[in-house]
């Protein structure tokens, strides 16, 4: 009997959660955590280092033929992104390669680029995978599709807590204005929008602590999978 393994799709705009939830919650069902965003912030990386133009799809689809992206995992179960070779992890964190990041993601080649090794994850493991365009595009049969979010207030004032405890407070207005920004951005662009899979369950967090956010996506998926 072939043994099938089971996938859980997060998709949901920046800053709702995702990543810390998706990540405790695959801890919780011992499946393994992949995030996607990792990787096209890697590729902005790379483009950042090259000191080129994120939008300019020519240079960045030249830029695709020399890079080696892969995703390795340490004892931790911690995911580790390396860019030929070297390990990217920290370095894609950096605020700047926010902006990279969401610029090449909309390059079809990039998204092309990337699809096989998001779903060669899911092949091998049971797997909660996070993103814009997972349960649409990268795993259209996963077993469980959800759509993440929170209003655009809850979101920013999460950030700006996070960014005041970090030591590099930044003004609440501003922050609103950029996560509407990026929400438009990625809802309205042409290739892989964000949008909820037809089948996805939605879930919104506004409001909830982390707790409560966890126990309801632990319980969503739970009764959706056999674990
Ligand atoms: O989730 P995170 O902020 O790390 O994602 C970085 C960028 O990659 C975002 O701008 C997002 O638009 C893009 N992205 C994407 N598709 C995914 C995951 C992330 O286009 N599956």
């Amino acid at each position: 009997m072939s043994e099938k393994r089971r996938a859980v799709a997060i998709d949901g705009p920046s800053g709702a959660g995702k990543s810390t939830l998706a990540r405790a919650v695959a801890k919780a069902l011992g499946f393994r955590y992949v995030d996607t965003g990792a990787i096209y912030r890697t590729v902005g990386c790379a483009a950042k280092r090259r000191g080129l133009d994120p939008a300019d799809a020519n240079a960045i689809e030249a830029l695709l033929g020399e890079l080696k992206v892969e995703m390795t995992y340490d004892a931790e179960g911690l995911q580790h992104m390396l860019l030929n070779g070297e390990d990217v992890t920290g370095e894609i964190r950096l605020p700047e390669i926010s902006l990279y990041a969401s610029r090449v993601s909309a390059i079809p080649a990039v998204r092309a680029f990337l699809l096989e090794m998001q779903r060669e994850m899911a092949r091998r493991y049971d797997v909660i995978m996070d993103g814009r365009d997972i349960g649409t595009v990268v795993l259209p049969q996963a077993d469980v599709k959800i759509f993440l979010t929170a209003s655009p207030e809850d979101r920013a004032r999460r950030r700006y807590l996070e960014l005041q405890e970090r030591g590099t407070p930044q003004d609440y207005d501003q922050l609103l204005a950029e996560t509407r920004e990026r929400d438009y951005n990625d809802s309205h662009r042409s290739s892989s929008p964000l949008r909820p899979a037809a089948d996805a369950v939605l879930l919104d967090t506004t409001g909830n602590t982390f707790a409560q956010s966890c126990a309801l996506l632990r319980q969503t998926i739970e009764e959706r999978l056999d674990v």
